[in-house]
């Protein structure tokens, strides 16, 4: 059976309902609706699932997919990896997460990659852009000024796994782990030049202006990642290798953390 594209947005939508049922007692997941967004009277509403732990939380991580609406691996990977949280909290262990799972719903709903009226919300932030989409997840990374932001795509041109490295100077030893774990999935990107930058073993050091990042002012900068699955493989080997991917990053983030803390 073949699935007609906004298939995936009404999968997801269900998906998420039934989490936000099993997630109603739990003692650190909670979700949150953050608004709604609304395109020829449909509704569109912007998803935030949390877990806070017992103990203050070392680092304060958001991640976000589903920036653009043709690349429902990472949407899918974000509510596989709150399910797999529920039994196990360890997973992200002292680590506050805010997860994003569908930024761009009215996009996903289409299929499409860019916003409704044809803008690539990945290019407008911190541009003074009045896209409700932008607004209100600048004024998420606003007010809680993240120490790790990790942005889940996936791109139909490339042969393999990649990932782009922003902000602090520290980020490229938490892609690395991200790499090695997602790569018993689908395989490093080989190629040298990715997406028209130079990659140095699957890893982008430049970026495009006005994606998804930390507010320009927020000093020390956070550990930004775009972490990105080949979409010539299947969807299920994508979100095995998203999820595999997020795992890592926390476990290498809090490793690092309590390098830094001489713990
Ligand atoms: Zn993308």
């Amino acid at each position: 059976m073949q699935l007609s594209p906004s298939s995936h947005y009404k999968i997801l939508e269900t998906q998420i309902q039934e989490l936000i049922v099993s997630i109603s007692s739990h003692p650190h997941l909670t979700y949150y609706q953050l608004t709604t967004f609304y395109y020829q009277a449909q509704q569109f509403p912007l998803h935030k699932f949390t877990f806070t732990p017992h103990q203050d939380p070392w680092l304060t991580i958001g991640i976000f997919a589903g920036i653009h609406g043709d690349e429902p691996a990472g949407p899918y990977a974000c509510l596989d990896f709150i399910q797999k949280l529920i039994f196990n909290p360890t997973l992200a262990q002292n680590c506050r997460l805010l997860i994003y799972p569908i930024c761009n719903p009215a996009g996903l709903s289409l299929s499409q990659r860019t916003l409704p009226n044809g803008l690539d919300l990945n290019r407008i932030f911190w541009t003074n852009s009045q896209q409700p989409e932008v607004r209100s997840l600048e004024n998420e990374l606003k007010s809680y000024h993240f120490d790790g932001i990790l942005a889940l795509h996936s791109d139909d041109t490339a042969d393999g796994i990649y990932g782009y490295v922003g902000g602090d100077l520290l980020t490229r030893h938490l892609l690395e782990p991200a790499l090695q774990s997602a790569s018993a999935f689908i395989p490093r990107s080989q190629s040298p030049l990715i997406d028209g930058w130079k990659a140095t073993n699957a890893i982008i050091e430049q970026c495009f202006n006005g994606i998804l990042t930390a507010s320009p002012s927020q000093f020390p900068k956070p550990f930004e990642i775009v972490f990105e699955t080949s979409a010539k493989f299947s969807l299920n080997l994508q979100i095995s290798a998203h999820t595999a991917a997020i795992s890592a990053i926390l476990e290498a983030a809090i490793r690092l953390h309590s390098h830094a803390l001489n713990l």
